[in-house]
């Protein structure tokens, strides 16, 4: 692939933030109208980890583990967490939680984020944010 300009000069931990910035929109976007994950209320959502960003790199954009959760959740319950793994088996059940936990296992070999993969999940959640634009215009 070759590299857009845009990408070109930016540190590696420029493009960290703008991976988180566009994996945060498209997990806003995609819950919009929905609850919190955690506490079932219907307030403004921000992007939620289940396992952390900062322990849990490998799976830092994951949108299975990220998902929209009120503020009072996410920062001042650190999470909610025990709520939010609830959360996670109602909406989508407990073969999706194991298969995240199992994810979140798997960090073997890790050696954290390149610029190469993270200028590719940036292009991909921009390419995400776009159509669930559209299908939310529908
Ligand atoms: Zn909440």
């Amino acid at each position: 692939m070759k590299i857009p300009e845009t990408y070109k000069n930016k540190s590696l931990s420029e493009l960290k933030n703008l991976a988180t910035k566009w994996t945060n929109k498209v997990v806003r976007k995609r819950d919009e109208g929905k609850k919190c994950i955690s506490c079932g209320q219907y307030k403004t959502l921000e992007a939620g980890h289940f396992y952390s960003a900062g322990h849990h790199d490998h799976i830092r954009y994951l949108l299975d583990n990220i998902h929209g959760q009120c503020t009072r959740c996410n920062r001042h319950l650190h999470g909610n967490l025990i709520e939010y793994r609830r959360g996670l088996v109602v909406r989508f059940g407990e073969d999706f939680v194991a298969s995240l936990d199992l994810k979140k296992q798997n960090s073997k070999g890790w050696n954290g984020w390149d610029r190469f993969s993270l200028i590719i999940l940036i292009q991909e959640m921009q390419q995400k944010f776009k159509e669930l634009n559209k299908s939310f215009q529908l």
